[in-house]
């Protein structure tokens, strides 16, 4: 529809099928991703503009990049990111940036999958952008969206659950429905209703307050200032290779820089600081830098890493997403990542919710899908919080001669506890829902966790293991907008997959389940798919996990009532049965 700014309480219809509090990374992925499937949707959100000086993330993962892909933005975000993957992929740590100290101790190449070319493991690599430019990239795609409506200058202030008169939580004419209020700068406020209510409005959300949920954890002992700054010599006082982040080990101030953009303007974050204590920034940045180079301060944002996480969701109708639900420090920067994979779970839920082809357990899996990822995120990111730049600071790793030879070897044995920081594709790949109800498992065993070993399984839960095509098709730009039927081509002898399959597309129509059946296969080099899935078939959700796998297409007919939520039914004791799952749709 169209971007309000300044919006008045007036542009509010009363009656709303899904509200969005908050349009940070979250609530704009969210209201996107709804619209991809057909589902309106209004983001109330109050700042006008985006703050272009408060950077905060600039990790944009492969997989959320793969997501941004399939709403079409992956390109428009490379395309406006200032650092282009070309120009570095490597972190370095150092024991000073410029000459006479600038002395590399150990790097960590291609972080954060920043991999020029093509990329194996998603059909996008990782990007570094600053999250100002991702959410002006967004804002953007939602301005030219027919169906995503943001209004900025409105808060969400309240929320009242009530009218429900049915047993099932939100379906049906009796369904609940959340009232909120709304209100103005002015501090005037309209109640309106909606049917579900998405809270992405960030760390102090006001759903969350509003559905007495706290959140449960603590945070570091030691805070951190970041700082924004414009310095025309620095890039080249630097006498090291690029890199997108350099962490300084000197005798200075310890902490990280890296370039924001190839126009002299940088970002540094000063690690371990009393954030009580007031502070000179440009003295620190010197001190960092190791050089009395030109500097402009342009800000500064003293934080303080947080590990937190939200007991509950959310609940009949309304959910909690993003920063709202949970808090990570930015260490491997996987925070704002997070947040995306929250809002991509939980759009087709709700577009199915909306469309009547969801079952009953469909909204709560969201929870149980995606609580304990961020739980994991949370752990490994502190774990990560543990071993930062002052932690290894030592003034012997400038030293000339053997004793700073010694004390650089023994700096870059220790950095080794770095790696999963850098190199975290177990952690960004590798989570899985095989405890979901709406997944069937084939009784093979999940790859286990490692953050950064990134074992690709085809098993039920998993996310679909990533092949090219071709040179430059990927497995996932087959896929639908909802589920996929996924058959490799060599095992249908020469019978179309949609007739082969014919009972999967027949539940599906039963039921209004989106489903798309398509051969597909071998891959680029020739394996078949078959090969790559352990099986002749897999069923994709819509959000690219795997609902199922088999060969059967009685069981795979089944798979899919499960995977849209309904339940499981006792397996069938007759041994003729050909089908092992059976979904109870009513
Ligand atoms: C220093 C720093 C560095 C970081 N680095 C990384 C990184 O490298 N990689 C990474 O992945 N993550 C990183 N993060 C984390 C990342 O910034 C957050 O996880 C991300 O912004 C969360 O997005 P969100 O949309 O859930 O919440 P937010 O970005 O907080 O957005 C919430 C939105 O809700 C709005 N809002 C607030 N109250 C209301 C209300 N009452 N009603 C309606 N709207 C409301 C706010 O104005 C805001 O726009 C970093 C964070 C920090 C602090």
């Amino acid at each position: 529809m169209t971007t309000i700014e300044n919006a008045s309480l007036e542009d509010l219809p009363e009656d709303i099928p899904v509200l969005v509090a908050g349009g940070g990374p979250s609530g704009l992925f969210l209201s996107l991703d709804l619209a991809r499937r057909g589902i309106p949707s209004i983001v109330i959100e109050p700042r006008t503009s985006v703050d272009s000086y408060r950077p905060r993330a600039k990790t944009t993962n492969a997989r959320t990049m793969t997501h941004l892909r399939r709403l079409g933005l992956a390109e428009t975000l490379r395309d406006a990111a200032p650092l282009p993957v070309s120009y570095a992929q490597d972190v370095i740590f150092c024991a000073g940036l410029t000459a006479g100290t600038g002395q590399e101790i150990t790097r960590f190449r291609q972080a954060f999958q920043l991999v020029p070319g093509r990329y194996e493991h998603q059909p996008e690599c990782g990007q570094q952008v600053p999250q100002p430019v991702m959410e002006s990239v967004l804002r953007d795609a939602v301005a030219g969206s027919p169906l995503a409506t943001l209004l900025t200058g409105l808060s969400v202030s309240d929320v009242e659950y009530g009218h429900r008169r049915s047993s099932r939580d939100i379906s049906g004419p009796d369904s609940p429905r959340a009232r909120v209020d709304v209100s103005d700068t002015t501090g005037r406020r309209r109640a309106v209703e909606c049917r579900i209510l998405a809270g992405a409005d960030g760390g102090s959300s006001a759903v969350r307050r509003s559905l007495g949920i706290r959140l449960d954890g603590g945070s570091a002992e030691l805070s951190n200032i970041s700082v924004l700054f414009r310095s025309r010599d620095l890039g080249d006082a630097i006498t090291l290779d690029p890199a997108v982040q350099y962490w300084v080990l000197g005798p200075g101030v310890a902490g990280m820089v890296g370039r924001m953009d190839l126009e002299g303007t940088w970002w540094a974050i000063i690690q371990g600081v009393d954030g009580r204590e007031s502070f000179d920034a440009s003295a620190l940045v010197r001190s960092l830098v190791g050089a009395e180079v030109d500097l402009e301060i342009l800000a500064t944002d003293p934080w303080t890493a947080r590990m937190l996480l939200a007991p509950s969701y959310g609940r009949d109708g309304c959910y909690l997403l993003g920063d709202a639900a949970h808090l990570n420090p930015p260490w491997g920067g996987h925070g704002f990542n997070t947040c995306i994979g929250d809002a991509a779970n939980l759009a087709w839920k709700i577009a199915a919710e909306l469309e009547g082809w969801g079952g009953p357990a469909l909204l709560g899996s969201y929870e149980l899908e995606r609580r304990p990822v961020a739980e994991r995120t949370i752990r490994d990111a502190a774990a990560n919080g543990q071993a930062l730049a002052y932690h290894f600071a030592d003034p012997a790793l400038r030293s000339d001669g053997a004793a700073g030879e010694a004390a650089r070897h023994q700096a870059k044995e220790s950095l080794a506890v770095k790696q999963s920081e850098f190199d975290s594709l177990g952690l960004v790949l590798g989570y899985e829902y095989s405890s979901s109800p709406l997944v069937v498992p084939d009784g093979s065993p999940v790859p286990a966790e490692d953050p950064i070993r990134y074992v690709p399984s085809a098993s039920a839960g998993a996310l679909l293991p990533h092949t090219w095509l071709d040179r430059s098709t990927s497995l996932y730009d087959i896929l639908g907008p909802g589920f996929t039927l996924l058959v490799d081509a060599g095992s249908l002898a020469g019978v179309a997959a949609q007739e082969a399959y014919e009972p999967v597309l027949a539940a599906a129509a039963r039921h209004g389940i989106p489903v798309t059946v398509a051969a597909v296969g071998p891959s680029d080099g020739g394996t078949a798919m078959a090969t790559h899935w352990q099986a002749d078939a897999v069923l994709v959700r819509p959000d690219q996990h795997i609902a199922w796998r088999g060969t059967d297409p009685a069981e795979a007919a089944a798979a899919i009532g499960v995977a849209a939520g309904w339940p499981l039914a006792a397996p069938s004791q007759d041994p003729d049965r050909s089908s092992r799952v059976r979904a109870v749709i009513p």
